[in-house]
């Protein structure tokens, strides 16, 4: 799986619609402090379905939606659209929109769907929103300052192993 093209509108510091294309290879971002390296990605993992405000350094998921400045008002909804190629060459597009104290919608191709098919359609190509191939600012930090069981645990899933855990306790269980 292969993201194509990322479009953001009202997302964060994305008030006005944005449309990137991504080609294959290496893409760099760069761009001098604040300009919105890091809102490019949380948008990434907004759109696959992160749930936590706060690991998008938010306080509420509304933190997403573009807040206004001196000379802008604010936006009442923030919608992000990821087109992902498949290996078969298909196409999906994969549309998260939210709207002020309303909570968040998603689409996949169009048909209204759950967060539920979302992580699944990510996590079956091992790219979702908690995927080890996403690494953010305060994640290398956290890395460096956890307890060894902690740690353990991130390098787990970072080696693909945390769901062998999972399904062990799922089996023990029945
Ligand atoms: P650095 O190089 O320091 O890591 P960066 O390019 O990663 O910077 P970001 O953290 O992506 O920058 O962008 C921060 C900017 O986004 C700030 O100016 C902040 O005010 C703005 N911002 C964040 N959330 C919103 C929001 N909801 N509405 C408007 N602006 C926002
Ligand atoms: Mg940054």
């Amino acid at each position: 799986m292969r993201i194509k093209r990322l479009r953001l509108a009202g997302f964060k510091s994305f008030v006005e619609p944005a449309d990137l294309v991504i080609r294959e290879g290496l893409t760099g971002v760069v761009g001098p402090n604040g300009c919105g390296k890091s809102n490019l990605l949380e948008a990434l993992r907004w759109a696959m379905g992160e749930g936590s405000a706060k690991s998008l350094r938010g306080a509420g998921m509304d933190d997403v939606i573009f807040a206004g400045t001196a000379t802008r008002p604010p936006r009442d909804f923030a919608e992000v659209s990821i087109l992902i190629e498949r290996a078969d060459d298909t196409e999906t597009e994969v549309v998260r929109r939210i709207e002020r104290g309303a909570g968040s919608a998603y689409r996949i191709d169009g048909r209204d769907v759950r967060a539920r098919d979302v992580g699944l359609l990510f996590a079956d190509a091992a790219t979702g929103a908690h995927s080890p191939a996403l690494v953010s600012q305060n994640r290398i930090g956290a890395v460096i300052a956890a307890k060894p069981a902690d740690r353990r645990q991130m390098l787990e899933e970072a080696a693909g192993i945390a769901g062998l855990h999972v399904r062990r306790r799922d089996a023990e269980m029945r």
